[in-house]
């Protein structure tokens, strides 16, 4: 009987078990510092994480002011990505507000990008802060050259898998149809940039150096006197020399960049001012990763070759 009964409740218990509708998985929650880099987790992580960021690409992601929802999002996440160096000077701050202790340095839930890529501007010599400077480990824009795209890419689906190892195959797969992409991309990017190798750009900031390096470009002035001054009078006039002496034909700066002093050289001068996307989502058409590197690269040959992006 009570072997029956036993058996009746197990049958019941299993057939209710098998009617239940799989629990839903939750997504990882996953916080960047930047749009670019939520942007690479959404498109390797897919519907397994659930990505945002905390600096939108309208402002400098030098000086970012996180907001009382920033923190509470990183106190809930399951991964913190960021740039590392001293991109985002708010970033710790940020993390001790949160405390969350496994997305302190080192923790396991944190992941910072500039690990395992090449820097560019490692300064020889000490420097300090106290002169204004903001890239005292190296220059830290590397995502935006599209040479890093993979290094990014990879360092994002190695932490995915070995925080949600039970889905690294589809990590893994998004990751080889992202790779493909890119490098198609790259190629394509590659022989558009081949009449401009050698040619000398102004830029606002020291922002740009990984995507002159792809594209074969070189900066000898920036409009900033050091990372994060903004321009003097005698530096606009340096760059003034600079154009005509050099026949510099275009400025780059990022749409958070103060405009005005591109803006009096292009009168004086006839050179081209280059607005960038230093960041997925800073202006429509740089909608994703590759939309941003697509748009940039377009924009920069189209200056230097003297026409407009869309011709
Ligand atoms: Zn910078």
């Amino acid at each position: 009987m009570f072997r029956n009964l036993f058996g009746v409740l197990l049958a019941l218990g299993l057939g209710a078990a098998w009617a239940a509708p799989a629990r839903a998985e939750k997504p990882l929650k996953v916080v960047a510092t930047l749009s670019t880099f939520s942007d690479l987790v959404k498109t390797i992580g897919g519907d397994r994480v659930e990505a945002s960021h905390v600096a939108s690409p309208r402002f400098n992601p030098h000086f970012i002011e996180p907001r009382p929802s920033d923190v509470l999002k990183v106190k809930k996440a399951d991964l913190f990505i960021h740039a590392g160096l001293d991109l985002e000077l708010w970033r710790w701050p940020l993390v001790d507000a949160a405390g969350n202790p496994a997305v302190r340095p080192g923790g396991e839930r944190e992941l910072d990008l500039s690990r395992g890529v090449s820097l560019l501007g490692v300064p020889i010599g000490s420097v300090s802060r106290a002169e204004g400077d903001i890239h005292l480990y190296g220059n830290p824009h590397y995502w935006a050259g599209p040479q890093n795209g993979p290094i990014l890419a990879r360092s994002i689906a190695g932490k995915l898998s070995q925080i949600d190892p039970a889905h690294a195959a589809d990590y893994q797969r998004r990751l080889d149809d992202f790779l493909k992409e890119l490098e198609q991309a790259r190629q394509r990017w590659a022989r558009a940039a081949a009449g401009g190798r050698g040619m000398e750009v102004i830029c606002y900031h020291d922002a740009w150096p990984y995507l002159e390096a792809f594209l074969g470009l070189k900066t000898e002035l920036f409009l900033e006197p050091k990372p994060g001054i903004p321009p003097t009078p005698q530096q606009i006039l340096r760059a003034e020399g600079r154009i005509r002496e050099q026949g510099v034909r275009a400025i780059l700066q990022a749409g958070y960049d103060p405009p005005a002093a591109a803006e009096a050289l292009r009168r004086k001068t006839g050179v081209r001012v280059v607005t960038l996307c230093q960041n997925v989502g800073e202006k429509p058409e740089c909608g994703d990763y590759l939309g941003m590197m697509d748009h940039n690269v377009r924009e920069i040959l189209s200056a230097l070759e003297g026409r407009s992006p869309d011709e």
